[in-house]
């Protein structure tokens, strides 16, 4: 076992500093600053020449020079500097330090031979600097840098300690220098060979010290296959001790779905449900327990493939549950259900934390009794004393997050036998992350709206086009259509978010006194909210003005205009939400965004992608380069995915191919017995011990 890794930093840094790396970047072991990749190169192996310095070819990233310092002068009038001579064989360039210098006067030998590094700055005078170069002496040929040099984090604590960049890179040189043999392989030798990949050693030394941009590459390749690599072992691994262990009822009865699909299915199903229902159904009729994940478009009806699915369960006496994130989404579920139960004679009720404990004790009782076949819900629905009689399948909808410890509690809700599980997202996953992070989930997606919906128009507008937008605003109105009018409310800036979105309501009812206006927002109770998502729901209210409460789920067809105000403050997987509320009928719909002059790089990006599509994968996958994947999933901060060196919006095919070996192993040698799996059965139990069970995070 790689003993080598989990020795202490402190072994090479003494024990101040150690903390310091521990506190800033969690570093602590000889494995962790290993691990602790370089964010960047500089490319060292060019030379460059005085005389080839130009603005528009130098520059950006600094350049390298050899030569001699010819001159040392020390200003102390003005600002306090020391600018030195520098010269190469085609030229001349003057160096400048501004702070800290005594020090390269101290070095400055004039018969040596330097290599100085840095960025030129090039003024009009026609005359170069470079401001603050790093400078070596040039003492043989032998002592060679890394042509690559590596840039490492560090944080502004750290670098008040002396701990910068250059202090970690000194580090990384010194742990290197004492591995000799001791890093031990951890992928087989079959895999290595099959994939072209350089021993773990050779990738360390490599992704710190390169020795050439080729050997680099291949370090960076070897190091992100293998962190995929075991991700996907572990989900993988998951995934079958369930396939092993979880048995489930088998539901094969058709009778009660083909009753409503040809009496009381009020359309005709889009191809991508179909086949999303015979997904569902393979696994239902296989008894074993199914573990999906639903993905589809906002609007692209998932719903009712959901209650499809549950009818085949109903139709052999398993009760059925389904659960909403939030109290409003919960209700519309239960309303739409409640007409099919009806038609069906089924039995449903409605139980999130704000159900009357009276009504809350009958209908507990008869979920017990096994009367009720349909449960709809919020988070109430997991607390201990919801008791089934038989529950045979639960759906989740729309929260990607419910981990595998969650769905494991569930597990509780149903004594003889695992109960099925459904995940609905409406967030499209791009297909790398589905990979990984629901490698243990089977997925189906709907990939398209059902027939007949136009697509959304989207509009950016800046402040000053107010006048416009109402406008255009009122002729929606004039129609006899709705609109939703969406306000930022961000926690770190709550109150003043608070006093916009009020505001801005009081300016929608000042600009339209003849139209009845609702508003939504967290901090009314829910009752109050209910009652304004009522009105809104049956007409009663033409505008709603909201926070982000309304992105998840609601369902509003004769809603034909979102316009979502200071949309540079949205992510954009949460503008594409947003945009998902309206199109849900057959009448032309529009997204506007409005925001504010100052615009950011990034901003513009989340505004211009909005405008030029309405595919929700196409969306996804931009999210996650715009965003990083961490921050795209909220990820991050649960730490299930904390990627050091894959980037799941690039390294399609290294995952891929990572996956795929996985999966054969997995397929061949479950437990690691094989002789060739040694590496893999040693770093794998490695990892468990480390983490602890990796079960908890997956
Ligand atoms: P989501 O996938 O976002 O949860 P919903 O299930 O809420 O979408 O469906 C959105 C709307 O589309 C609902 O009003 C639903 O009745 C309707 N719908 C679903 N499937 C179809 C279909 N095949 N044809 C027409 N309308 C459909
Ligand atoms: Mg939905």
């Amino acid at each position: 076992m790689n003993i080598f890794f989990s020795k202490s930093i402190t072994l090479l840094t003494g024990l101040d500093k150690a903390q310091l790396l521990k506190d800033e970047l969690g570093i602590s072991t000889y494995e962790d600053l290993l691990k602790h990749y370089p964010f960047r190169y500089e490319d060292r192996s060019k030379r460059s020449t005085i005389a080839a310095l130009h603005p528009t070819i130098s520059g950006a990233h600094g350049v390298q020079l050899e030569g001699y310092i010819k001159k040392l002068q020390k200003i102390e009038k003005g600002k306090k500097r020391l600018i030195a001579l520098f010269e190469d064989e085609t030229g001349q360039i003057e160096l400048i330090w501004f702070q800290n210098f005594s020090w390269v006067i101290k070095k400055i030998q004039p018969h040596l031979r330097y290599r100085i590094w840095g960025k030129p700055i090039f003024l009009s005078s026609g005359y170069n600097q470079l401001v603050h170069p790093e400078i070596t002496a040039v003492i043989s040929h032998q002592h060679k840098k890394p042509c690559q040099l590596p840039l490492y984090h560090s944080t502004e604590r750290l670098r008040k300690n002396q701990l910068d960049a250059k202090a970690i890179f000194t580090w990384q040189k010194k742990l290197l220098d004492q591995v000799g043999g001791d890093i031990k392989e951890t992928l087989p030798a079959y895999l290595l060979t099959h994939y072209k990949l350089i021993s773990l050693q050779e990738a360390f030394k490599n992704i710190h010290l390169p020795s050439s941009q080729q050997m680099l590459k291949q370090a960076q390749r070897r190091l992100k296959f293998e962190e995929l690599f075991y991700i996907q072992l572990k989900f993988l691994k998951i995934k079958q001790r369930r396939m092993e262990k979880q048995a489930s009822k088998a539901f094969q009865d058709l009778a009660l779905l083909h009753t409503f699909y040809h009496n009381h299915l009020p359309f005709n199903l889009t191809n991508g449900q179909k086949k999303s229902i015979r997904d569902i159904y393979r696994d239902l009729a296989s008894g074993k327990q199914m573990n999906r994940l639903l993905q589809g478009e906002v609007g692209s009806g998932k719903t009712i493939v959901a209650f499809i699915a549950m009818l085949i369960v109903m139709g052999s006496q398993g009760q059925v549950a389904i659960m909403a994130p939030t109290e409003i989404l919960a209700k519309q579920h239960y309303e739409r259900f409640y007409i099919f139960a009806q038609q069906l004679h089924l039995n449903i009720a409605l139980l999130t934390g704000n159900t009357k404990k009276k009504e809350k004790e009958h209908i507990l009782y008869r979920l017990q009794a096994g009367i009720l076949h349909i449960i709809v819900g919020t988070h109430a629905l997991l607390s201990e004393g919801v008791i089934f009689k038989e529950l045979g399948f639960f759906v989740i909808d729309e929260q990607h997050r419910f981990g595998v410890a969650q769905r494991a509690g569930l597990l509780t809700k149903n004594k003889d036998y695992a109960p099925h599980i459904l995940i609905m997202t409406a967030t499209p996953i791009p297909r790398t992350l589905a990979m990984t992070f629901y490698g243990e989930l089977d997925l189906s997606t709907i990939y398209e709206l059902p027939a007949g919906r136009k697509p959304i128009k989207t509009q950016h507008y800046y402040e000053n086009s107010r006048l416009k937008v109402f406008q255009l605003l009122r002729a929606q109105l004039a129609l006899g259509r709705q609109i939703y009018m969406v306000y930022p409310l961000i926690e770190a800036s709550a109150v003043l978010d608070y006093q916009n979105l009020l505001a801005g309501y009081e300016s929608v009812v000042r600009a339209f006194p003849d139209i009845p206006v609702g508003i939504v927002h967290g901090k009314m109770d829910s009752m109050a909210r209910d009652i304004e998502m009522k009105r809104f729901l049956k007409n009663e209210t033409h505008i709603l003005v909201a926070t982000t409460v309304i992105e998840v789920g609601v369902n509003v067809p004769n809603a034909t205009v979102m316009v979502i105000e200071s949309a540079e403050r949205f992510g954009l997987s949460q503008l594409h939400q947003l945009r998902g509320r309206v199109g849900r009928g057959g009448e032309q719909s529009y997204c506007m965004l409005m925001t504010d002059y100052r615009l950011n790089k990034a901003g513009k990006a989340r505004i211009e992608t909005m405008i030029k599509t309405n595919n929700g994968f196409e969306i996804a996958e931009l999210d996650l380069k715009l965003r990083g994947p961490g921050d795209l999933m909220g990820l991050q901060q649960s730490g299930i995915l904390n990627l050091k060196i894959a980037d799941l919006s690039t390294d399609v095919n290294i995952l891929e191919a990572a996956r795929k070996s996985a999966k054969n192993i997995i397929q061949q040698d479950p437990d690691f017995q094989h002789p060739l799996n040694l590496p893999i059965c040693q770093e794998y139990a490695r990892l468990i011990a480390k983490i602890g069970s990796w079960d908890m995070i997956g």
